[in-house]
Order: C-alpha cells, then sequence, then structure tokens
C-alpha cells in the first residue's frame, strides 16, 4: 500500500474506524475525494479495520488482512465500472444486490466497495436507492465518489458521507523520496493529492515542463521577447492546457515569494532569477494575471486559435505588470 501511512492518520479513517471500533457500522458510506488513488486505498483499509482479528495490524501473515490488500477477501467484493470505461450500468448494481442477499463466507458482515460510483447512470442509481432504503443486515456498501454532485441527493442523504481532506505540503514531502528538486516540483503542484505528488514526481515529462515554464517567465521582460517565447514547445496544441495551469501555479508561488517564502524560490529553480521575477509582479497584477489565465483556458475550449490566445495572454502578462508597478 502506498499511503498508508498518510491514511492511517487522516480525519476520514479516524470517523470510519471510530464506527468499527464502537460496533456503529453504517449499511453505506460516501468516501469523497478527488485523490482517486488515496480513496481505493482508505477504503481497503475500512476493510482491513472490520475484518483483522488483531487490531488491523495489516501483517503479511494475518490471513485476514493480506487477503483484503489482495483482493481476495471472499466477503470483500469490488464493484468497477463497466467495460466500456465509461459508465456503471444497472445491471452491475443489480448483480450486486443479488450477492449481497447471501449470506456471507468469513466474516458477518459483507462490504461491497462501488469504485468510481460517480459513473452510475441514473437507473443504476435508483436500483441502488431501493437497497439504500431497506438496507440487508450485515451488508455494509461503500461508495468512492470523486465528483459527489452526480449522485442523486436520495442517495446522499442515505449513506455517511465522509470526506478525504486534501494532505498537507509537508505530509506528502514526508512521504517522497528522490531528487529533492523534483520533490519540491511535486509537493507544489499535487493540491494536496497525494496520487498526484507520486504521479508528478515520476513523470519527466511534466518535470521538464514545469522547468521550462518558469524559465518562459524569467525570460519575459519585454513585447520583444513574446515572438520567440511563444514558439516554445511548451504551448504545443497538446501541452498548452497543462502550461496554463503550471503558469497558474508559479503565479501563485510568485505571490508567496513576494511575501518572504523563500522554500518556494529553490523548488522554482535558480533562486536569484525567480525572486528577481517574482519581484516584478505585484499582489494585484498576480490576481489579474491569474484572471487572464482561465480567460485564455475558456477561448482555448471554443477551439480559438492557440497562438493567437497565447500571443494575447502573454502581452497581458507583460501589460498587467506594467500598469499595476
Ligand atoms: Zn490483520
Amino acid at each position: 500500500m502506498r499511503f498508508a501511512t498518510q491514511l492511517l492518520s487522516s480525519r476520514a479513517f479516524a470517523q470510519l474506524h471510530n464506527d468499527v471500533s464502537t460496533s456503529n457500522l453504517g449499511h453505506a458510506y460516501m468516501l469523497t475525494s478527488s485523490d482517486v488513488g488515496a480513496i481505493e486505498e482508505l477504503a481497503l483499509l475500512f476493510a482491513c479495520d472490520i475484518y483483522c482479528k488483531h487490531s488491523l495490524c495489516m501483517e503479511d501473515d494475518c490471513a485476514d488482512c493480506r487477503k483484503v490488500l489482495s483482493f481476495g477477501h471472499s466477503d470483500v467484493h469490488h464493484i468497477y465500472k463497466n467495460a466500456d470505461k465509461k459508465s456503471i450500468t444497472v445491471d452491475v448494481i443489480s448483480k450486486m444486490i443479488d450477492i449481497s442477499m447471501l449470506t456471507s463466507y468469513e466474516g458477518s458482515t459483507k462490504m461491497f466497495i462501488v469504485h468510481e460510483a460517480d459513473l452510475m447512470l441514473p437507473q443504476a442509481q435508483n436500483k441502488l436507492l431501493k437497497t439504500l432504503e431497506e438496507p440487508t443486515p450485515n451488508v455494509c456498501i461503500v461508495l468512492l465518489v470523486s465528483n459527489p454532485a452526480t449522485l442523486l441527493s436520495t442517495i446522499k442523504s442515505r449513506v455517511r458521507s465522509i470526506a478525504l481532506d486534501y494532505f498537507e505540503p509537508a505530509v506528502i514531502k514526508d512521504m517522497l523520496t528522490g531528487d529533492p528538486k523534483r520533490i519540491a516540483i511535486a509537493v507544489n503542484c499535487a493540491d494536496g493529492s497525494l496520487t498526484r505528488a507520486t504521479d508528478i514526481l515520476g513523470d519527466d515529462v511534466y518535470i521538464s515542463q514545469f522547468e521550462k515554464v518558469v524559465q518562459m517567465l524569467c525570460r519575459l521582460k519585454k513585447s520583444k521577447d513574446i515572438a520567440l517565447i511563444s514558439s516554445m514547445d511548451i504551448f504545443d496544441k497538446d501541452k498548452i492546457l497543462t502550461t496554463l495551469s503550471i503558469m497558474e501555479i508559479v503565479m501563485r508561488d510568485f505571490m508567496l515569494i513576494n511575501l518572504g517564502d523563500d522554500n518556494l524560490a529553490v523548488s522554482l529553480g535558480i533562486v536569484d532569477e525567480v525572486k528577481d521575477t517574482a519581484s516584478t509582479y505585484s499582489i494585484e497584477s498576480i490576481s489579474v494575471i491569474i484572471d487572464k489565465i482561465n480567460q485564455a483556458r475558456q477561448k482555448l475550449a471554443v477551439n480559438c486559435i492557440t497562438a493567437n490566445v497565447i500571443e494575447n495572454l502573454l502581452f497581458s502578462f507583460l501589460e498587467v505588470r506594467y500598469k499595476c508597478q
């Protein structure tokens, strides 16, 4: 398990553990986070907590923990989206409900973990709703959800809803090992997500794109720089959206650097150059520029020509910086 340490000390796990340890297990839960990898592991930890006879030992020689963690526990069922990878249809949920009616093999509770439950089609949700209204005894349904808005409010009102909080940068930093510069970038761009942090750490393309965006912003001084800068590969059609999101992160970093956060300057690269560049942006100009980045994103979404959008955006950086001095 990649994130066990971090998850065991999360508020979400404490809530689940409290239900297990006080024998107050709900018949249905909704675990929410955009960090899909982390909530999947959270559900497994919850299952270990329910089935382990040695207070959640997670040891290899504990048959219960081993079976749960290797997806081989006969009372822990995993429900996945259909083979088309786009949705969970009513057949999948009906089959799950049929199985839930059978008696359990090993423990007293049967658990159903529905992965990406926000992909349930309306018919599937209605089918599930009937079960939630009249729960089967000793059955615990766990919905893993990244976007709760897609679920019927009637479902949400019948489950115990537990949101996994974003992880603090310090927690993410402690989890990662390797090159300090890469770690700094991963922590900075992870948005509190453990999965995203580990993905970025191993993603050479993203790391190099991040470094190029920082270099680009340091190089952008006068309008004559724009022609050269806008031909960089970070503005290619397939990279532009990532570049815009990195630009937004770096602009926020500039604001923090101006407020005295020297650690961030280190993660961004050559400290003096980054500090000098950051100092040319006032707090006021940074918030205007972040708006401009969002406008560029909207223009690209309606298929405006990428080169024009980029040129306008880079000009607006210079203009806003000048006006807000
Ligand atoms: Zn165990």
